[in-house]
């Protein structure tokens, strides 16, 4: 059997079998794969660390007949810190899952962006919803469906007035908004703007005013939905 050692991260699984668990990975070079780990749900299992939602490391996946066998691990982090702090877990969760619904094909841009996301989330004293805010900014402009611009998506004009039209994800004008049209207000776009441009390292000295990061995720929920049909869930913060 072939056997390739591939960097990533655990999204997600689930239990299978007696004791085995099939996890989803996200790779730089492979996007999203699944792979099975053998008798691991024992206490003394020898992978147990590299079954867990953001385990990140080095995995050996050796191919086999029906499915990929993981068979080693070795592990770079695994993010503890966000269990211990239930809305930096909720935020982080909402990364995977962003993840789980929009790659569908290898983002090694993506994939480092995420990993810089759980570092700020979780050794840093950052503000609730920027990570989440700045991480869905960039998977829309990784997939060609970045926004962010002054002028209107339809008619080209300079934008006085914002609205978000739900059913092409991009912002137009007054005169230009047809169907579903959600009304985008100064602190939304400024905290969208601000977020966007400032680097994760970053993140914790900087402040969002009037709750704008709040508006931001609502709005970027919306274009996540509209494009992948998936409704993320809502953030808590404590
Ligand atoms: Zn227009």
């Amino acid at each position: 059997m072939a056997s390739t050692k591939v960097t990533g991260i655990v999204i997600g699984g689930k239990d299978i079998k007696e004791k085995d668990r099939l996890v989803t990975l996200f790779t730089p070079d492979k996007g999203l794969l699944t792979a099975v780990l053998r008798g691991v749900r024992g206490d003394k299992a020898k992978l147990k660390l590299a079954k867990e939602p953001f385990s990140f490391g080095e995995f050996i996946i050796e191919e086999g007949k029906i499915s990929n066998i993981i068979t080693g691990f070795d592990m770079i982090d695994n993010f503890y810190c966000l269990s211990s702090d239930l809305g930096k877990y909720y935020e982080g969760c909402c990364l995977l899952d962003i993840v789980a619904h929009s790659i569908s094909e290898p983002s090694p841009a993506i994939f480092m962006e995420l990993i810089r996301a759980l570092k700020t989330l979780c050794y840093d004293k950052v503000s609730a919803y920027y990570c989440v805010d700045k991480f869905l900014i960039s998977v829309f402009e990784d997939a060609g469906y970045g926004f962010l611009s002054d002028k209107c998506a339809s008619c080209g004009k300079v934008l006085v007035d914002k609205y978000f039209d739900v059913s092409i994800g991009d912002i137009v004008c007054r005169d230009c908004c047809r169907g579903e049209c959600v009304v985008i207000n100064e602190d939304c776009m400024r905290a969208l703007n601000i977020l966007s441009k400032t680097n994760y390292e970053n993140l914790p000295s900087i402040k969002i005013e009037h709750g704008g990061e709040v508006l931001a995720y609502k709005l970027l929920k919306l274009n996540f939905q509209s494009k992948y049909n998936e409704k993320l869930g809502d953030l808590v913060s404590f």
